[in-house]
């Protein structure tokens, strides 16, 4: 597969300068799964196999779609079994999938999961096949500038838009979901199920609270967070058999999905403070914009465009416009994380 580079623009440095990294990016590109992954990468089963070939799939599609050039290519999804070192996380943990837009790979874990499974090899492809910028400077010369919609300032360590990045991210996997896998033969049964009783747990839970109007609120937003349950069908019949009382039935699911959160932590959507903190900002535009034009539909769409296509243009006209000149960068700080904020 011929392959657009990851660096759409290098900025900074001399020819020379540019010319030693764009060969040592390419060096890097090229690495195997056996040196980067010391022979832990596992073969997919034929289920697995086919997910990542639907996620990528699905992640080049919708990349394309937002103006991004470069694809994934499928070969480069590799899965593993147990926690390896790419998969270690700055907090000391493992996460389940990371990627490295460098190296072009995407190392997934095997979760419990296929559903979620399949929505983080998309989550991760995301990241690859965003816009990347780099910038050449004396001292390291190897860090982004430009990763998708976040922009990072070094010299600070700040990181701006960095949290609309990971909501964009979210969001655009979670449609893998909901929008291929829920309608596929395969998974069709498992999410239709997993929706019913997420729809009984609602009901009851409206029917019968005792808590505060808030913390109903935000507990029916628990629920809705919730992506798959392995054991759908066998909740959904216990939730429809007459032999146990309603609030036994209710304690025995909640147990379940707390279970499953134990084992396995992608049972729920992903990013769900980043996704509140974007679908805050949009609806702040939207009802600013006052317009027909301006859905919030519209303006997630020119998040999603600036993250694949590296233009900030249209996104902040259209930011400016409603909130006001100034905005786009408040927005940029209010999405990111900022470390040299505090003389503020
Ligand atoms: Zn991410």
């Amino acid at each position: 597969m011929e392959k657009e580079p990851v660096f759409r623009k290098v900025v900074g440095g001399t020819t020379e300068d540019k010319r030693t990294f764009l060969s040592w990016t390419e060096r890097q590109a090229g690495r195997t799964a056996e040196d980067l992954l010391k022979g832990k990468a596992v073969e997919p089963t034929p289920e697995e196999a086919s997910l990542i070939v639907r996620a990528v799939d699905y992640a080049n599609g919708i990349a394309q779609l937002y103006g991004s050039p470069r694809l994934f290519d499928k070969a480069r999804v590799f899965v593993v079994d147990e926690d390896v070192d790419f998969l270690r996380e700055r907090s000391g943990g493992y996460g389940v999938a990371k990627s490295s837009s460098l190296v072009d790979m995407v190392v997934v874990r095997r979760t419990q999961s296929l559903v979620a499974f399949a929505q983080s090899i998309a989550h991760e492809c995301f990241h690859n096949n965003a816009y990347h910028a780099a910038q050449i400077r004396s001292d390291d010369t190897d860090k982004n500038y430009r990763s998708g919609l976040a922009l990072y300032d070094r010299e600070n360590d700040d990181a701006y838009f960095v949290k609309a990045q990971e909501a964009v991210i979210a969001e655009l996997s979670y449609r893998l979901v909901t929008e291929v896998l829920a309608k596929s033969p395969e998974y069709k049964q498992e999410l239709s199920d997993t929706e019913s009783v997420k729809v009984w747990l609602k009901t009851f839970m409206q029917k019968y609270a005792t808590v505060s109007v808030e913390q109903l609120a935000s507990d029916l937003k628990s629920v809705d967070e919730v992506v798959a349950l392995r054991g759908a069908h066998e909740m959904l019949k216990t939730l429809q058999s007459d032999t146990v009382s309603d609030d036994q039935k209710f304690e025995q699911v909640l147990e379940s999905i707390a279970d499953q959160l134990k084992e396995d932590r992608t049972v729920v959507r992903e990013r769900r403070n980043e996704r509140e903190a974007l679908g805050a900002v949009i609806e702040r535009v939207v009802v600013a914009a006052n317009s027909p034009r301006v859905t919030k539909e519209v303006v997630f769409d020119e998040f999603a465009k600036a993250h694949f296509s590296g233009n900030y243009l249209p996104l902040a006209r259209l930011v400016e416009e409603a909130l006001g000149k100034g905005s786009f960068r408040e927005i940029s700080i209010e999405l990111g994380d900022i470390k040299s904020k505090t003389t503020e």
